[in-house]
């Protein structure tokens, strides 16, 4: 046998519990598996018994393979794992065939010497190999006692843990089982316009909606010249870092500066923040209506900031028009800034360049906000030229799914 798994079983998460749509997940989450190792030569993935098989030539390396399918969401877990044909062999034949494996496998672990303890599972998904899994568990066991002197058995706390699995004309063996993200396959579950700031939470919101199977297009809000260039290309980067969870993002930034510019003339400065968020909406659910995505995303989290109160939320709301999801709404910050670190976009997150909402930032924000009062005020505002001039200065890129963090 060789040092190297020969096939990566990969446990599908909840895509197990859907019932009749449980193929359509599946086979969903084999074309993301697929899709992520395009550029691996030679990597092939088939669905079996609602597992999905990952075979690879030896020039991929291990970790990145566990890598990339562990960053797909819908995964479960991931078992590096040998892979012995036995369709051609009788049952006895086969368990020999396997036992002498398993010793080897063994051997590898007595070399890396943290092991002493050992157990051996055993499953059996095919009935026609006769020989059952306790049977077949305590002959393996037996094997492993009599060639690896140096292990004990112990069925309760192993130190290591030897899995057999018997199916469709071979068996597996394998030790680990790495744990995925679980989730949903992307492309399961719609799509969706996460509003992207460039700050902390609106990427972790993006994540988590992709995480539940909803593919991503983002919209971003600058000032230019306010804000500095160096802020777009933050934003770029943190799209960059997503693209590892969902796949090529598309991404349209403008300038939002004569929105800004003229509530600030004609509206009280204390509805500032307000006044622009809802244009942020109103224009969003135009982008999201001409790139069909069902919904918008944002970072916003309840009562973190003064345009984050519960009247607050309810008066920009009103001016979307579309549901909006707000993933983050009832989380603690710490719990948010541990995401971020998890999916690696905090350390962007936190370079200091300024955002479009410190532009113009009021002294002192409303907290409680009347619809009455910011309708009379946006009815100050030319709203159709606004979102005119707004929307002729979107550029639109796409970051490409990229390698790993
Ligand atoms: P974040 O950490 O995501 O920047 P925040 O705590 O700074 O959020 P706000 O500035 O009130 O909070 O923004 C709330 C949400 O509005 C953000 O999470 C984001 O979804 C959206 N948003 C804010 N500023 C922008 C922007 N310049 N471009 C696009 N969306 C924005
Ligand atoms: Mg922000």
């Amino acid at each position: 046998m060789n040092e190297y798994p020969n096939v990566y079983i990969v446990r599908c998460g909840e895509t197990a519990l859907k019932g009749q749509n449980k193929p359509y997940f599946e086979r969903m989450l084999l074309q993301r598996i697929r899709s992520v190792l395009k550029d691996f030569n030679g990597c092939q993935a088939e669905r079996l018994d609602g597992l999905i098989f990952v075979r690879t030539p030896e020039t991929v390396k291990r970790e990145d393979l566990i890598r990339r399918v562990g960053h797909v969401f819908g995964v479960d877990s991931i078992s590096p794992a040998w892979e012995i044909d036995i369709q051609d062999m009788g049952d006895e034949e086969a368990l020999e065939c396997v036992s002498l494996a398993a010793v080897e496998w063994m051997d590898k672990v007595a070399k890396k010497g943290s092991a002493v303890t050992f157990k051996v599972d055993a499953k059996r998904a095919d009935k026609r190999f006769s020989i059952q899994s306790p049977q077949i568990a305590s002959i393996i066991g037996g094997k492993i006692l009599r060639s690896c002197k140096a292990f004990k058995v112990d069925v309760h706390h192993p130190d290591c843990l030897l899995h057999t699995d018997f199916r469709r004309g071979f068996a597996y063996i394998y030790e680990e089982k790495i744990a995925g993200y679980g989730g949903l396959p992307l492309g399961t579950n719609g799509k969706g316009l996460v509003l992207l700031s460039g700050g902390i939470d609106s990427p972790v919101a993006a994540f988590l909606m992709a995480h539940r199977g909803m593919l991503i297009e983002a919209v971003h809000f600058h000032s230019f010249p306010y804000t500095p260039q160096r802020a777009w290309e933050k934003v770029k980067d943190l799209t960059g870092i997503l693209t590892v969870y969902c796949g090529g993002i598309r991404i349209h930034s403008m300038n939002l500066l004569p929105v800004q510019e003229q509530i600030a003339e004609r509206c009280p400065p204390e509805q500032m923040t307000l006044l622009v968020r809802r244009y942020m909406m109103k224009i969003a659910r135009i982008i999201a209506e001409e790139n069909e995505c069902s919904m918008l995303i944002t970072g916003e989290n309840l009562g973190q900031v003064a345009s984050q109160t519960a009247e607050a939320i309810v008066v920009t709301d009103r001016a979307a028009g579309m549901p909006v999801m707000r993933p983050l709404i009832a989380m603690d910050k710490v719990d948010i800034i541990e995401t971020a670190k998890q999916i690696g976009t905090f350390e962007t997150s936190i370079l200091p360049y300024e955002d479009c909402c410190s532009v113009f930032l009021p002294k002192h924000p409303l907290t409680k906000p009347k619809l009455e009062d910011i309708l009379s005020s946006e009815a100050k505002l030319d709203e159709e030229s606004l979102i005119r001039l707004v929307l002729a200065s979107v550029e639109t890129v796409t970051a490409e799914p990229r390698d790993e963090l």
